[in-house]
């Protein structure tokens, strides 16, 4: 057998040594003799109806050892070639894991997005059924009345833009599942600051202890909650050196422990927020479209009909 082999990858025809097809063990193509049903005698290759640009990032990951991801290929699709070819994801480079997870972690956030919305067009079917079956007496089923309270709610669920409330609540709601989705910084935020109040309410306390401005440790805790939330009402102060000394780190210490998780939390909902909107566009487009092909559909039956009608005349 000669050294190298000839692979048609989509009509692209790649030539590779042997022995490189050899270093990732476990991979599609690392035993040709597992494949000979793809082999094709006349050409004298291999053939696969796959992608050819990912698989030049496949094939280089053979003779470098590591993956890196096309920018040229959606991720996901990235993705499924490379189970196709059978890479496993430990062949990622660090620098494309930002790249790839990234899209990865959208495609997740996109899919929470739609679930919540699948959930309200449930709703909403809800409330059209009920409708039904308190209108029968109407053949429309009153869902046409504008001024049925049923048709709004159906109306508000159904399409986001048909009122002010109904973006609102869009909003809010997309506000409410970025909040669901950021819960694990927010238990770390609390964790931090009930751990901060604790030690700072303590160390307040024994700095002060030789004036008696704080009646216990817990009334020095409370005076470490306002100081690290920036409120500051000022009804417990610390008088010694010492204390003044706890009272700056404490202060902060707060803005550190407040500003990190805030700003967490800000980006995931910007995220959320610009994946829920693009979403909107993409509807909106998608609707216009129809709406387009349904004219063009009703103005070609009327020529028709016309022309027939001058054909019988
Ligand atoms: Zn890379």
């Amino acid at each position: 057998m000669s050294g190298s082999v000839k692979l048609n990858v989509g009509g692209t025809v790649f030539q590779v040594e042997r022995s490189t097809l050899n270093v990732i063990p476990g991979s599609l193509l690392s035993s040709l003799d597992n494949i000979q049903s793809r082999y094709e005698k006349t050409t004298d290759c291999y053939y696969f109806d796959r992608d050819p640009v990912s698989f030049c990032h496949v094939l280089n990951a053979y003779r470098d050892g590591e993956l890196h991801v096309t920018r040229d290929v959606c991720p996901q699709q990235f993705r499924r070639d490379l189970e196709f070819w059978g890479l496993t994801l430990d062949l990622l480079a660090p620098c494309c894991w930002k790249y790839f997870y990234e899209a990865m972690e959208d495609v997740d956030t996109l899919t929470s997005i739609m679930d919540r919305l699948k959930h309200h067009k449930s709703m909403s079917r809800v409330a059209n059924t009920q409708t039904n079956q308190l209108t029968q007496d109407k053949p429309d089923g009153g869902l046409t009345d504008p001024n049925n309270f049923s048709f709004k709610l159906w109306m508000f669920l159904e399409e986001p833009t048909s009122s002010l409330a109904a973006k609102l609540y869009r909003g809010f709601d997309i506000m409410l599942l970025s909040l669901e989705s950021s819960f694990r910084e927010f238990v770390l935020l609390l964790f931090a600051f009930i751990v901060c109040i604790i030690i700072y309410g303590i160390m307040l306390f024994a700095a002060e202890a030789e004036k008696d401005n704080f009646q216990n440790v817990f009334t020095a805790m409370w005076w470490a909650l306002i100081t690290m939330t920036t409120i500051g009402y000022g009804d417990y102060y610390p008088t010694t050196a010492l204390g003044y000394c706890v009272g700056a780190v404490c202060a902060i210490n707060g803005l550190i422990v407040l500003a990190l998780p805030i700003a967490a939390l800000a980006s995931n909902f910007s995220n959320f927020y610009s994946h829920h909107s693009n979403m909107q566009k993409h509807e909106n487009e998608i609707n216009m479209q129809m709406t387009n092909k349904m004219t063009v559909d009703s103005v070609e039956s009327l020529q028709t009909t016309k022309g027939d009608n001058q054909h019988k005349h």
